[in-house]
């Protein structure tokens, strides 16, 4: 407010609009581009898409056309190469006042084509003085503003102007926040040059040096809170030992698997071993494609669990995926004397009970369920290992429930998920876990021939599942569901399970519905049919996306997959693939696509790799809307940095922050203490990022 050009009323509008509140936040207002503004352009050598331009020249003359709302203003303006039209659609009276022919101006904006005739609309006029060097560096910052801030006279100029009258004062407000040993090895400019050259670079060089060294600064110290956090819960939080693997383990590795494990599955078990054989309390994020065999990999910990004396549970996100769990690890477990139970919400309450006592004397070694696990009601013996299954479905508070149910100290937690995500991103929010990566499906699966038709090529579909059922296949035929229109999707579903019966009438084919508004033993009746391979079609909407296993089913048809994300549209594609026939999924959409679900489109069709397909997902809607975070958003806002472009960066200040964490794991050495210090800072500024991520 005390600043000049600001007062009490702007000082409120940058604070509602852009929440700048003091000169520090001001600072650390970065531009979003820079303008290059040593150059001058002549009139004659205007071509179309230049970015901004300026020119030097004179007014000719004024001319108002139209009237009322229409009403504009233009001028001509000529530099002795040529002319060009200024035209301003508000601030008309203004504008006709202040500007006066035959004085030099200097004019500067985008030069846009307009029945055939350049023209600039709203340029910045200013003034021309050549012996004046005034904001002009070379490189002129740009800021955006808002439409709020604009109509009260508040442009990225004056902003500009604001962080001109600061400037002066950066050394003397400005602390470094990174040791020198640091910005010594890792290269950095200082902080205050980095700020100084952010809004006024003295040449590209060093705009590109004070980019370099913010980014740094974001990224470092959010990887280094992350990995401080993360050390400290180790010393604080003990877990549980569990040193041998034993029978119950062997027995089931030699007897029990029907297949041999991939070398990914066998890797990731030794980690997971590894860490719940440690002392420290394992806190693991499982990530492998759909397909991968998590759910054996699941099994398998928790068998160790149970070896010494430990209960385990797995709670997943939907009932018919905790039923699928159920029915393939009885399967699995078939002959060895480990008891198992089942709790969904349409488990019966005399069955409950039972269930609940069983858990309490020890009997019962492995719960499934989904989160009826985490009343508080669900106690246990000993509980001793959580899995999470698809582990972006459920919030925060509900994984942090399953981290009470062993009141002596918190189980070991695997979350798994089948959402890849993009690297960066995973360091970024969830860099205080440790991560394993399935990252090589079973043997003899043939990769998914993926297709794009529009919706006039139905018969082509059709013709595809009429084939497949011939051979004995099954197919999947899934609408979009979206929360806000239940009842229009009800009726696509409907309109589709109609288009469908009568293309595939009964009783030669057996078509099976699945939806979110049917009861829950309905939903399960028709799953039944469909697994035990007496439907052939199954039409459903998306409660099918997570999880569910039929290696029978071989055609995977998307009905306006336009409206599906990425994510789901991988996740929808990984129901089929699964045994050991040739399969297809199919997207069907409408003719008319924008340009993000054309490009989406077309990445499932190229290609079959997940973790390409996050890459893909995070560049065209940016980190904060990936699947998996969206529910909490970013735990933090980037400033400058950018996930989606800067993983190098990121990369390298993790690796220096784990440097410094192993040498001095609680920032107790005297070299680090800036480093505490910044570390102490954002404890105070943000809200806890929970001991569960
Ligand atoms: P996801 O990782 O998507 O949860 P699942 O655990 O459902 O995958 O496994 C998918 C299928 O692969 C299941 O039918 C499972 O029995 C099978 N499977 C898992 N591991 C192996 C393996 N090592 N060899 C052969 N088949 C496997
Ligand atoms: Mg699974």
């Amino acid at each position: 407010m005390y600043l000049q050009g600001v007062g009490p009323k702007r000082a409120e509008l940058l604070k509602k609009e852009l929440n700048i509140d003091t000169i520090g936040d001001l600072l650390y207002l970065f531009p979003y581009k820079y303008v290059d503004r040593s150059k001058f352009y002549r009139i004659e050598d205007i071509v179309n898409d230049l970015p901004y331009i300026q020119i030097v020249g004179q007014i000719v003359r004024f001319q108002e056309i139209g009237v009322g709302r229409k009403k504009r203003l233009t001028a001509i303006f000529s530099d002795g190469t040529g002319t060009i039209e200024l035209v301003w659609f508000k601030g008309v009276k203004w504008v006709a006042k202040s500007l006066k022919p035959s004085v030099n101006y200097l004019v500067f904006g985008k030069a846009t084509l307009f029945n055939g005739r350049y023209n600039i609309a709203h340029p910045e006029v200013e003034e021309y003085n050549p012996n004046q060097q005034n904001l002009d560096a070379p490189l002129q910052a740009t800021y955006s503003t808002t439409e709020k801030l604009k109509s009260s006279y508040i442009s990225s100029r004056t902003i500009l102007k604001l962080q001109q009258s600061i400037y002066e004062l950066i050394p003397s407000i400005v602390s470094e926040t990174l040791p020198f040993y640091l910005t010594d090895r890792v290269k950095l400019i200082s902080l205050v040059e980095a700020l100084k050259n952010i809004h006024f670079p003295t040449s590209t060089t060093m705009l590109k040096k004070a980019r370099a060294r913010l980014k740094f600064d974001e990224l470092f110290f959010l990887q280094l809170n992350l990995l401080y956090q993360k050390n400290s819960r180790y010393q604080k939080v003990k877990g549980h030992i569990f040193p041998v693997v034993g029978d119950i383990f062997n027995h089931f590795y030699h007897k029990n698997l029907p297949f041999s494990l991939t070398n990914a599955q066998k890797r990731v078990i030794k980690e997971i071993r590894r860490d719940m054989g440690s002392g420290k309390q394992m806190n693991r994020l499982l990530q492998g494609d759909v397909g991968s065999g998590k759910t054996l990999v699941a099994l398998m910990s928790m068998l160790i669990a149970i070896d010494n004396d430990y209960q385990a549970c797995i709670m997943a996100p939907t009932e018919v995926l905790a039923n699928q769990h159920y029915e393939t690890i009885t399967t699995l477990l078939k002959g060895m004397d480990i008891e198992v139970g089942l709790l969904t919400g349409s488990i019966k309450q005399s069955d409950r009970t039972g269930i609940h006592s069983s858990l309490l004397n020890g009997k019962l070694s492995i719960l499934i369920g989904t989160h009826a696990l985490i009343e508080d009601i669900v106690q246990f013996k000993n509980l001793g290992l959580v899995v999470i299954d698809e582990q972006q479905r459920f919030g925060v508070a509900q994984r942090a429930k399953l981290w009470d149910k062993n009141p002596s100290a918190p189980p070991h937690i695997l979350v798994m998920t089948a959402t890849p995500i993009p690297r960066t991103l995973a360091m970024t929010v969830y860099g205080d876990l440790e991560i394993s990566v399935i990252d090589e499906l079973p043997p003899g699966r043939k990769p998914i021939k993926t297709i794009h038709y529009f919706d006039s090529k139905r018969n082509l579909v059709f013709g595809l599942m009429r084939e497949q059922i011939k051979q004995g296949r099954q197919i999947y035929v899934v609408y979009p569901l979206i929360k806000e229109s239940e009842k229009m999707d009800y009726k696509d579903l409907n309109d589709g399970y109609d288009s469908i019966a009568r293309a595939f009438p009964p009783p030669q084919y057996v078509t099976v519905v699945v939806h979110g508004q049917m009861k829950a033993q309905e939903k399960d009746e028709s799953m039944q049919l469909f697994a035990k391979g007496q439907a052939h079609i199954m039409v459903a909407t998306t409660v099918i996306e997570v999880g569910v296993n039929v290696p029978n089913a071989t055609v995977m048809v998307v009905e306006s997959a336009e409206r599906f994300g990425l994510s789901q549209l991988h996740q929808l594609r990984g129901r089929v693939g699964r045994g050991a026939d040739e399969s297809y999924c199919v997207l069907m959409s409408g003719f008319k696509l924008s340009n993000e679900s054309k490009k989406r489109l077309q990445t499932m069709v190229s290609t079959n790799d997940g973790f390409e397909i996050a890459e893909v997902d995070m560049q065209i809607r940016g980190p904060g809307d990936i699947e998996g975070t969206q529910q909490s958003g970013l735990p933090f806002n980037f400033k400058i940095a950018n996930l989606s472009q800067d993983g190098q960066i990121l990369q390298f200040s993790r690796h220096i922050a784990t440097e410094v964490i192993e040498e001095d794991g609680m920032l107790q050495l005297q070299k680090n203490r800036l480093l505490k210090q910044q570390i102490e800072q954002m404890a105070l500024e943000r809200t806890s990022f929970g001991q569960i991520s």
